[in-house]
């Protein structure tokens, strides 16, 4: 066994970090002592590293099992990219190749061998792995997404079943179990089908931290908002839809509004699949529009936006999907859209099924979504209690949290909805009950007399959205019933009567239009942004020339950090969270002097004054922003600069504003008329700081996001002095 003073020591050489993540030292002593292992962890909660840095300290080869080909390339170029020696073997490998790394192999030159379970357990390959156990010694197997061997998972593959050979044919070696399956019943699956001998067992909370959890009303103006989010984002961002149509039309659409935008479904060709996923891998194209058909194989860590433009089918299937965000720890964020015909299609779809019980099943779990979706309590309580974890609340990282709805009583207008029921005899379903309220002259009322009831015209007062609303939370609260015949008729219960007899009260959250950006201003302003951008297309480069993702090269967060600290010496620079031994000696120089270019074009001096100049330099413009500045100042609009720059407009209309941020001349009275620049003022002056949809809410369809956007900017600026 090699020695090292410590663990710690061994991960900054290895990997650069300077600390575990929670668990993964304990797993990783448990791993040195030889113990078989059961590890469970979210995605993203740092699951390879309790295998390979035991793999690069225990005697022999440690052969990791998993499924998927993509997986397995991307965790070895990872780990070359630390100078340690990993290799793969699968179907993609001629004759030759495969005989090459296997002589290195059996030379004792590979610390991890990943392979897949069919090959891993071919009758051709046995016999190999029997040499190389008698000769190098086999220090772990590690079986990567072990849920794949029970059928109570999501993904159930049958040639890990036959992997529980492994305990027979090779006793003393110990094995590791790795997933992020968060169910009870396919954990002690695994540890029966794969044979673990007392396991140690190491769960670890399924909290994410990092992730931002928001449900939004899908409105109308959803796709706006959606626009908004993924401009406001620095990175990638997956956009989920139910439908390969939903999918084309919305790719079609960002890319009309110059989003570098991508699709993936099953409607594609395998290569335009994975050519698509490769550009989004590479940083290629920032945004990917797919079906949840996407995802399961890609390990891309650096995903900062994950939205369900649909609801997903189950709350594991949401987490699992909203999970594929942030994967690094920076914070990133989950968003969900969600209206009610919405749940009238996915309702549909279910009431086509012919086996009871699945349609039971699926029914119990859209119910589950919706209380997700409609609930007022924080986010992270209701998606850890479906995996029976605890958790207190109070996150401060979800909507719930951040900006708690108003409960209001509604126990007037409940009453008024509850007799409407009764008298309409219970025999119809939401939208007509609402109608009548609302006093509608439908055929369906006129046939039915129902105009003549006493509850008829009673609800003008609240629109067609808030009485359904009302209807929904009713149900949701059980103080009113629904056929499940595919009719949704609307039935009383006991709870209903005591409702109209004033027994009880009916309270209701309400939302509000209130949806704050993710990055705050002063979080931003003390990013060295544009260093940033140069260190990113330095890291894309250096990519490109290995063809390798950039988050191979360095993750996000080592290149804030390189942003933040500009360090000017090798020394400082391997001080770096991210920055190993390797890495130091292949890219140091590089990033180092990229940023001392950026330090004297900046007219910064070379000895370091932390703490003001990030925010100083934040404050000149760029020479493209000082271009349209120039053409602004000669009167042109901003059409005609984007013609004239050949550029899009939002992108001229963002120097704009950036240049108002950096107090340069904008005459905002050429850009937005005075009658409009005073509403939005107004409007301002009522919401406060917030996003542009709630301000163009507020103004109607006459007022133009880049006018608010515009404004606001002045707005700012003057409410900051
Ligand atoms: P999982 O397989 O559990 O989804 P990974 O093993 O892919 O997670 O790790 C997720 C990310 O976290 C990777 O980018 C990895 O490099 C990073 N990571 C793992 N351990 C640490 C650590 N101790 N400190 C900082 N980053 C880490
Ligand atoms: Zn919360």
């Amino acid at each position: 066994m090699l020695q090292y003073p410590n663990l710690e020591q061994a991960l900054k050489y290895h990997f650069g970090y300077d600390n575990f993540r929670p668990g993964q030292r304990q797993i990783i002593e448990d791993a040195l002592q030889n113990r078989d292992l059961m590890v469970v962890m979210p995605t993203g909660g740092g699951k390879s590293l309790c295998f390979q840095l035991p793999a690069l300290i225990k005697k022999g080869l440690t052969v990791v099992v998993s499924p998927l080909i993509a997986l397995m390339q991307d965790q070895v170029e990872s780990l070359r990219n630390n100078n340690i020696s990993a290799t793969f073997l699968n179907s993609s490998l001629n004759a030759y190749k495969v005989r090459s790394r296997e002589e290195a192999i059996l030379q004792g030159k590979v610390r991890l061998l990943y392979v897949a379970p069919e090959r891993l357990l071919s009758e051709r390959f046995l016999p190999f792995l029997d040499l190389v156990h008698h000769q190098i010694g086999i220090s772990t197997f590690a079986i990567d997404e072990a849920h794949c061997v029970s059928e109570w998972g999501h993904d159930f593959r049958p040639e890990y079943r036959q992997l529980k050979s492994l305990r027979k044919r090779y006793a003393d070696v110990p094995l590791t179990a790795l997933t992020a399956t968060a169910t009870d019943r396919v954990r002690s699956d695994i540890i029966q089908q794969l044979g673990l001998k007392q396991p140690s067992i190491h769960i670890a909370s399924f909290n994410r931290q990092n992730l931002y959890y928001e449900v939004r009303t899908k409105s109308k103006s959803a796709y706006a908002e959606l626009l908004e989010l993924v401009r406001e984002i620095d990175g990638s961002a997956i956009i989920y839809c139910l439908t390969r149509k939903k999918v084309d039309e919305l790719t079609f659409k960002l890319q009309n509004d110059k989003v570098g935008a991508l699709s993936y479904h099953a409607g594609l060709s395998d290569e335009e699949r994975s050519q698509n996923q490769t550009r989004f891998i590479r940083d290629d194209v920032r945004v990917m529009v797919a079906t949840i058909a996407f995802g399961m194989g890609i390990n891309k860590p650096d995903v900062r936006l994950v939205v369900h433009f649909d609801l997903p089918r189950n709350l594991e299937s949401y987490y699992q999907e909203s999970g594929r965000a942030g994967r690094d720890s920076e914070p990133s964020r989950c968003t969900l859209f969600f209206n009610f015909s919405d749940i009238k299609t996915i309702e549909w779809s279910i009431n086509q099924k012919t086996d009871p019980q699945e349609q039971l099943i699926a029914k119990q779990q859209l119910r589950q979504v919706i209380d997700y979706a409609e609930g007022t309590d924080c986010r992270r309580t209701i998606q850890l209690g479906y995996f029976g974890e605890r958790f207190p609340g109070n996150c401060g990282n979800c909507d719930n949290c951040r900006y708690p709805k108003p409960v209001q009583d509604w126990t007037i207008e409940a009453m008024k909805f509850l007799s409407c029921v009764a008298r309409c005899q219970e025999r119809f379903g939401m939208l007509h009950i609402i109608e009548v309220l609302r006093g509608a002259k439908t055929q369906k009322i006129l046939q039915n007399k129902h105009d003549q009831l006493s509850t008829y015209g009673i609800g003008k007062d609240r629109s067609l959205d808030e009485w359904r609303m009302l209807g929904r939370s009713l149900l949701h609260q059980g103080l009113l019933e629904q056929t499940s015949d595919g009719y949704s008729v609307l039935k009383l219960n006991a709870l209903s009567w005591e409702v109209m007899r004033k027994q009880r009260t009916v309270s209701l959250a309400v939302p509000i239009a209130q949806k704050m950006s993710l990055v705050e201003g002063s979080e931003k302003a003390i990013e060295a942004e544009i260093l940033l951008q140069r260190l990113r297309s330095l890291r894309k480069q250096l990519a490109d020339a290995q063809s390798v993702p950039p988050y191979v090269v360095f993750p996000d967060s080592t290149l804030k950090l390189m942003a933040q600290a500009q360090p000017q010496s090798l020394n400082e620079f391997a001080k770096l969270s991210g920055v190993g031994s390797h890495k130091l000696a292949q890219y140091g120089k590089k990033f180092l002097t990229e940023i001392k270019a950026y330090r004297q074009e900046q007219g910064k001096p070379q000895v370091k004054e932390y703490s003001t100049d990030s925010i100083a330099f934040k404050n000149l413009p760029t020479d493209t922003e000082l271009v349209t500045l120039r053409l602004h100042q000669e009167g042109l609009s901003i059409a005609e600069i984007a013609h004239k720059r050949n550029l899009s407009p939002s992108t001229i209309l963002n120097h704009l504003s950036k240049l108002m941020e950096k107090n340069q001349a904008v005459d905002l009275n050429q850009l937005v008329p005075l009658e409009h620049q005073q509403k939005i003022w107004q409007v301002l002056e009522v919401l406060g700081d917030i996003s542009l949809t709630p301000v163009k809410e507020q103004l109607g369809e006459n007022y133009t996001f880049d006018e608010i956007r515009l404004v606001r900017e002045k707005w700012r600026r003057e409410n900051r002095s």
